[in-house]
């Protein structure tokens, strides 16, 4: 029988209220809108209030110049509440007291370096989890899938140089070249104009063959729904992309790591965005039946052209990697 407790939801008001503005604004509404349209009702959906990430892990992943430099910029209370949400989510899904989990943020973590930030992150979400459950539960093999439209730099900064870790990076890019520079990193520059068919089908295509490959014991998704298509990112998403994404990364977690799954909240601002996106992801997490209102905006569309090269750019990845 499923266990009741299926989706740990992270959540602290502090990601709102501190965060840096361009993210913060889509954060309260994002989360009041799960409880408006009764997700928070349901007996698969738990929510904890996420807490400050110690001062000891951060300092596993950045230098003591980085955290002054964040502290000194203000976003510090919000950087600490948001890694804190992804320890946690990793933590509690690593422990089995929930089946998957969403980890809201008031700050984005994959621009974050060891020692430098940019681009609304400050700590390194993702990084901060990994190191966690590698020093406190000893779990080895990660799979992390950054679907942000802006490239996870400091995710690679972070974690590149880990054995442990694969990295599949996807980024909006007009550079139409797949550059393999390792056997744990796959950056796939997408087009900008990729709509909903060239982009799922590219996740459907690469994730679950690369996940396997990984040998991941829990699957990170770090997702920024500025790649919708009205928000102020690269690609050309509709909502219908993200539930159809999450489908995609339940089946590959369950095939892969007993359906151990974490959803880290990245970029974007557009609060209809936010709302429904993820509001469409936390309902597949949990299993709970999709809502209309959640895909409601039109399938996007994109042009022959830009089809063709993202279809090449995956088939060269899988050739690359003999899958
Ligand atoms: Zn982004």
């Amino acid at each position: 029988m499923m266990n009741k407790k299926q989706t740990l939801i992270l959540y602290h008001p502090l990601m709102a209220m501190e965060g840096y503005p361009v993210l913060a604004g889509r954060v309260e509404p994002a989360f009041e809108y799960l409880r408006e349209s009764g997700t928070l009702d349901a007996p698969e959906v738990f929510v904890e209030e996420a807490q400050d990430v110690p001062e000891d892990l951060l300092l596993s992943v950045h230098t003591a110049n980085h955290i002054q430099r964040v502290k000194d910029s203000g976003y510090d209370p919000a950087s600490l509440v948001s890694g804190g949400a992804a320890v946690r989510a990793g933590e509690a899904v690593w422990l089995g007291e929930a089946a998957n989990a969403f980890a809201f943020t008031g700050c984005a973590g994959h621009h974050a370096s060891r020692d430098s930030f940019w681009g609304f992150c400050y700590y390194n979400n993702s990084a901060l989890l990994v190191r966690h459950l590698q020093q406190v539960h000893d779990v080895k093999q990660f799979f992390i899938v950054d679907t942000d439209p802006h490239p996870g730099d400091g995710t690679r900064d972070t974690l590149g140089d880990d054995e442990g870790v694969f990295h599949l990076n996807f980024e909006a890019s007009f550079r139409e070249r797949v550059d393999i520079t390792s056997d744990r990193h796959v950056d796939v520059p997408f087009p900008s104009s990729s709509g909903d068919e060239s982009f799922v089908e590219a996740v459907r295509r690469l994730v679950p063959p690369l996940a396997r490959r990984s040998r991941a014991q829990m699957i990170l998704w770090n997702m920024g729904h500025d790649a919708h298509a009205q928000d102020y990112g690269g690609f050309n998403l509709s909502l219908r992309a993200f539930p159809a994404m999450t489908d995609i990364l339940i089946q590959a977690a369950a095939q892969v790591c007993s359906g151990r799954l974490v959803v880290l909240l990245s970029g974007g601002s557009e609060v209809f965005v936010a709302q429904h996106a993820i509001s469409s992801i936390v309902r597949k997490l949990a299993g709970l039946p999709s809502l209309p209102e959640d895909i409601q905006d039109q399938p996007s569309t994109e042009s022959n052209a830009t089809k063709e090269t993202a279809r090449k750019l995956t088939d060269t990845v899988l050739q690359e990697w003999d899958l």
